[in-house]
């Protein structure tokens, strides 16, 4: 088991302490270097910026402390899932993915997998249990599903995919760390967009592969040195910030969710929320179960696509932006990409505002709706 929470927040802070000769710097050096001084034998040294950097080092060392397991830094979370995908997988194999979820792995599968012989089923993540896992070499999760904010029972999911062969990977970016830890329910390989939450300023984009089993990090560090897509270090320096502060931030957005949500719910210009976190959500029960918070995401349905681009667009404390986890509240209606929702359909991304400054706004904008 990892700690719980506080004590891996608490913890996170003074890992670097702990490992510091008197006189370094506090902060973590930004290393910014393709070379690496090594004369005579390179064994047991840094080598070669395609292979390591101290920045990707402290950063990974804080992602496995959280995680709980050996923890591979990527440029993006799509980097993250592709070195999953084409680590793991070969010419024959068949996997499952989520009908709803993020829709890039659906694409990438299509576009790249299916022409090297990998072939996919996609099924929704509210029925993922439905049908069994028979014949799949790899099963990808995603819970809550972005955009749809349904869930799948990790735990069930784990236990059955295993039982029928496959590797199991769960896509965490909704949650982070601090809200659910996929691993400890039975997954093998987590995989994270730290672009959303755990770098949280909207500034750099980057992606991690978690797993407790070894010969699976070691192959996912393979496909990173010889793909070469490797992060750069002032991201790796960036995201290392930004998780030094994702307990404050993600508690606040999370907190602030849990108490606008079933405001939101209740407006009469609200034709259909889901939020795992409210008591009449269709996934209530197992949110309670798997997830330590309920997450900083909402999805709300208003009368229309102009209502709904009116609601994003008028408000004052509403950044319209795709991408969420922002420490600014951000929205936009998910249809504009394709995604299977309403046209309505408004995923909001609770950022740090004091939240009654926040609702404030939000009731204004609806009120224009
Ligand atoms: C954003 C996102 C990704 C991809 O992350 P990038 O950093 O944009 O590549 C993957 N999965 C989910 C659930 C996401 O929300």
């Amino acid at each position: 088991m990892t700690e719980n929470p506080s004590a891996r927040a608490a913890n996170l802070l003074h890992l670097r302490q702990r490992k510091l000769a008197k006189g370094d710097p506090v902060a973590l050096p930004l290393t910014m270097s393709s070379m690496f001084h090594l004369p005579g034998s390179p064994a047991g040294y840094a080598q070669y910026g395609r292979f390591d950097n101290p920045t990707w080092d402290a950063v990974e060392e804080v992602l496995s402390h959280l995680e709980g397991a050996d923890s591979v830094a990527f440029p993006s979370g799509m980097a993250a899932i592709s070195a999953v995908f084409f680590s793991q997988l070969k010419s024959g194999d068949h996997i499952l993915l989520p009908s709803d979820g993020y829709y890039t792995p659906r694409v990438l599968a299509e576009r790249f997998l299916k022409p090297m012989g990998v072939t996919y089923d996609l099924r929704a993540t509210g029925a993922f249990l439905d049908g069994g896992f028979e014949g799949y070499r790899l099963v990808f999760l995603e819970t809550p599903s972005n955009p749809g904010l349904d869930l799948c029972d990790i735990a069930a999911v784990s236990a059955a995919a295993h039982a029928a062969g496959a590797t199991v990977v769960a896509d965490n970016t909704t949650m982070t760390p601090y809200g659910q830890q996929p691993l400890e329910l039975g997954v093998d390989i987590l995989v994270a967009a730290d672009t959303k939450a755990p770098n949280g300023h909207s500034d750099a984009l980057f992606g991690h592969v978690s797993s407790r089993d070894e010969g699976i990090v070691a192959a996912v560090r393979d496909w990173r040195k010889l793909s070469g897509a490797i992060p750069g270090p002032f991201e790796a320096w960036l995201v290392h910030r930004g998780l030094e502060t994702l307990e404050v931030r993600f508690d606040r957005m999370c907190s602030s969710a849990e108490t606008i949500a079933p405001r939101l719910a209740g407006h009469p210009k609200v034709k259909a929320l889901r939020f795992p976190g409210l008591a009449d959500d269709p996934s209530h029960n197992l949110a309670r179960i798997q997830m330590q918070r309920f997450g900083l995401l909402i999805g709300l349905t208003l009368e229309s696509e102009e209502a709904a681009e009116t609601f994003i667009n008028r408000c004052a404390m509403i950044q319209p932006a795709t991408s969420f986890g922002g420490v600014h509240t951000s929205a936009e209606r998910r249809a504009r990409w394709g995604d299977a929702v309403a046209p309505g359909f408004v995923r909001l991304s609770v950022g740090c505002e004091p939240v009654e400054e926040l609702w404030a706004a939000l009731e204004a904008a609806l009120e224009l709706a």
